[in-house]
Formats: C-alpha cells, sequence, structure tokens
C-alpha cells in the first residue's frame, strides 16, 4: 500500500474552501416533493409546503383590551371626573346590537367587541360605579385600552411562507385564522451507521484496543430533533463488504446516509471506495479543523456524507455541513444559521488558509456591550467534554494566522446549528 506522500493535514490546491464545499453539498439536494396534510397538533417541527393566507382579520372587530368602561372620548374632562349613565354590557363574545350614544358608557370586559361611536376603553380601577352610573377619572387621552380590528393579522394578508419551520408560535398563528391541517412536506429519512473495528455499542463489552461509539447516539439525536425519521444501520467493521452491503441498504431506504469514521487516507479507511464504487463522490478534502476529511457523495438517490470519526469533528461537521443540506431537503427556507458578533477573550494560532471552529462560551462584555468569547481550553477534536460543557462554536476565518484578544468573530450558540 503506498501512502500519500505529504502530510495528510497539510494544506493542498484540491482542498476545497469550507463555503464552497457547503454550497456544493447544497447543490445536491432539491426539496422532498411528497407533502401530507396534518392536523396543528402533529404540526410541530413539521415544514411549510404551502403559503398560510388568512381569510379572516385578528382580531375580527375593534375590542376592549381591558375590562373597564367603553366611553366617548369627547364626552370626558381632561380635569375633573365625569359621571356617565351605563346604558350597554357588553361581555366577550357578544357583539354590541346599537352604537353608543353620547352621553353614555358600556361596561364592558377584555377581549369583548368596542360598540360604535366608543373610541376610548377606561380600566374599571379607577372608575366608581353602581348600577346605572359610573364616575370616570380625568382622561387626557383619546383611543386608549382598544385593541384594533386586524392590528394582529388582516383578511387576504400571508401570514406565513411555505419554507417555514413550524414552531409552537407559528401553530398557534395558525390556528388564530382558523387554519386546522396544514400541508407540511412529508419527513426527510435519514440513515447512521458507525464505522471502526474498535467501535462497539455502550452496553456491550469493550475490550482492551474498543472503545463505545458515541458518534451514531449524537447524530441520531441531532436528526430527530431537526424532525427527520431516522433509521439506526449500527455499528459496521472497517471491512469492504460490510460496508458496501449496508451502504447499499441504507442508501434505498433513506434520503440522506450519515456515516462516521472511516473517510481518511489509511488503509483501514474503506468508506471512500465504497461510495464510489456503488454511486459517486463529490469530494472529501475540506480546508477546515476540526473535521477534514468529509467525504460526500451521492449513492442512487440518496446524498451521502461521510463525517470523520473524531467524535468533535463529526459533531461541527454535521452542524456546519450536513445540517443545512438536510434542512433544504426538507424544504426549509433559511438554512444557515445567523452568527452572533463577539470578541475574541483570547490569543489563538491558526493556519491560514483553513477555517477552524473553537468550542466557546460567552463569558462577559466588552466596555462596547459586545459579548466576549472564551474558547475551551483544548483543541482536541476527540474531546467530546469541549462540546458538553461549550455553548456554541466560534468561526475562524480563512485568512489570518492568528487570532488577538479583542478580534470580532462570529459566535454560533449550539441552539443555532441543531434543531
Ligand atoms: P477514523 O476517522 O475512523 O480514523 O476515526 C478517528 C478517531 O475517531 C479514532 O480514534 C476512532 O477510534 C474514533 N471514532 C471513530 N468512530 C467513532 C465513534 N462512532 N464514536 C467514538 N469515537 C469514534
Ligand atoms: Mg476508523
Amino acid at each position: 500500500m503506498t501512502r500519500p506522500a505529504v502530510d495528510a493535514f497539510a494544506l493542498s490546491a484540491d482542498m476545497l474552501p469550507a463555503d464552497e464545499a457547503a454550497a456544493r453539498l447544497l447543490d445536491l439536494v432539491t426539496p422532498v416533493a411528497e407533502t401530507e396534510r396534518v392536523p396543528l397538533v402533529d404540526a410541530r417541527g413539521r415544514v411549510l409546503a404551502e403559503d398560510i393566507v388568512s381569510d379572516r382579520n385578528v382580531p375580527p372587530h375593534d375590542n376592549s383590551a381591558v375590562d373597564g368602561y367603553a366611553v366617548r372620548f369627547a364626552d370626558l374632562s381632561a380635569e375633573d371626573e365625569t359621571r356617565l349613565p351605563i346604558t350597554m354590557r357588553i361581555p366577550a363574545g357578544i357583539v354590541p346590537d346599537r352604537p353608543l350614544a353620547a352621553g353614555e358608557a358600556a361596561r364592558i370586559f377584555t377581549g369583548a367587541p368596542v360598540p360604535e361611536g366608543a373610541d376610548t376603553i377606561i380600566p374599571q380601577e379607577p372608575c366608581r360605579a353602581d348600577d346605572d352610573t359610573v364616575v370616570l377619572p380625568p382622561v387626557r387621552k383619546a383611543g386608549q385600552n382598544l385593541r384594533r380590528k386586524a392590528e394582529d393579522i388582516g383578511a387576504g394578508d400571508t401570514i406565513l411562507a411555505a419554507g417555514r419551520r413550524l414552531r409552537p408560535a407559528e401553530i398557534g398563528f395558525m390556528a388564530s385564522v382558523g387554519v386546522a391541517e396544514p400541508l407540511v412536506r412529508r419527513r426527510v429519512r435519514a440513515a447512521v451507521f458507525s464505522t471502526g473495528t474498535e467501535v462497539r455499542d455502550p452496553g456491550g463489552d469493550a475490550p482492551p484496543g474498543a472503545i463505545y461509539d458515541s458518534n451514531r447516539f449524537v447524530l441520531m439525536g441531532l436528526l430527530a430533533d431537526m424532525g427527520c425519521d431516522v433509521s439506526d444501520y449500527g455499528i459496521l467493521p472497517d471491512d469492504p463488504a460490510a460496508l458496501k452491503d449496508t451502504l447499499a441498504r441504507a442508501s434505498a431506504e433513506a434520503d440522506v446516509v450519515l456515516t462516521s469514521g472511516g473517510v481518511s487516507t489509511g488503509e483501514e479507511d474503506h468508506v471512500k471506495p465504497v461510495v464510489e464504487d456503488l454511486g459517486s463522490l463529490d469530494f472529501w478534502r475540506v480546508a477546515i479543523r476540526p473535521g477534514r476529511p468529509l467525504a460526500v457523495g451521492r449513492v442512487g438517490n440518496a446524498v451521502f456524507v461521510g463525517l470523520p470519526g473524531n467524535p468533535v469533528a463529526a459533531f461541527v461537521c454535521f452542524c456546519m455541513f450536513a445540517r443545512p443540506m438536510i434542512l433544504r431537503r426538507m424544504g426549509v427556507a433559511e438554512v444557515l444559521p445567523r452568527p452572533i458578533p463577539v470578541r475574541a477573550g483570547f490569543a489563538f494560532k491558526k493556519r491560514a488558509g483553513r477555517r477552524e471552529w473553537l468550542r466557546a462560551s460567552l463569558t462577559g462584555r466588552d466596555e462596547d456591550g459586545l459579548p466576549v468569547a472564551e474558547r475551551f481550553p483544548t483543541e482536541g477534536s476527540g474531546i467530546l467534554r469541549s462540546v458538553v460543557v461549550s455553548e456554541g462554536l466560534l468561526t475562524l476565518p480563512e485568512e489570518p494566522s492568528a487570532i488577538a484578544p479583542g478580534d470580532v468573530l462570529e459566535f454560533l450558540p449550539f441552539e443555532r446549528l441543531t434543531g
């Protein structure tokens, strides 16, 4: 077996910049075509396949924001109390049968339609009332405590666009216009397996030389949190025949196949040739750290992402590369996470020309109010504890060869990289 003459971690011309790798991966997929209608209770985490257009105003009528008295501002005094007769009583759910005339007050409750003619609601607390009359305090401003018809949603408004992920607020928003069964895309099917003769399932033995599989559990959790249907293909030894058989089955069943380990250049790394045998490899060398190598290709209709074996590298590459691609396949409109500008609270040497990500946490704020990020002290891409105790990833851009304290960098909290 010949080994490459160059250092496996040296930068070379055939290494893709991170942005180009991410763009090529996105270009491999289109949104799943199949859609279905689901009841609102089952819609959480799904992706809208249609624009939701409201056929009504929300609120449907001007209504009271408080329990109190609906009046005409012109009847009130700015300096003195005003006594008015109570001529109507309007609980929520009842539409007043006539306008409020000049010189009248209506007893009104939160959410109840405001009678025509009334323009101001006085909360009950500063008022004194008996059965027939109310004494209102001095009032200086018209239009108080009134919620306007259509102030949330107007009839004909597109309230949510196709491609939106449905969280509880979006589901409530659809409910508020009476939509009961939104059209969503079918779930993306993801298959996962780990590779490595040394890798064992927790619960069983780990003899000398063996390690327990952590990647598969991280990846299955990340995919489930995204709303994918996840199939577990277990752990495969570093054996081309076994890999080929399982990859063939997984790619026939799933939209995306994710593996970890076995994508480097060692003689025991068999994943790339098997992908080329069954399908095609698009790229596998990316100028990043942690993470290189990352193998991307196609097998049948499935997109294949071979993540590195090192647990931190697998996690980072999933978040930065696999997740946006899977979101696009899910039909999500916005697939890239939005970073937060922060200041480095540390000095760090990196390699120019390579994008690097550090596990980091926000520890305070500098004089201009920008959050300050501290990095997890060790870089090792096998140290999963660094992900557990950190708050997110700090992106170190390609160009510089060092980061100095005070440099402004982009921080991605884990909540924006997962789910
Ligand atoms: P590889 O990419 O196969 O060369 O693996 C790189 C490192 O990651 C090796 O130390 C492996 O033992 C380790 N590794 C590979 N797969 C897993 C896994 N599923 N869980 C935990 N560590 C792994
Ligand atoms: Mg391996």
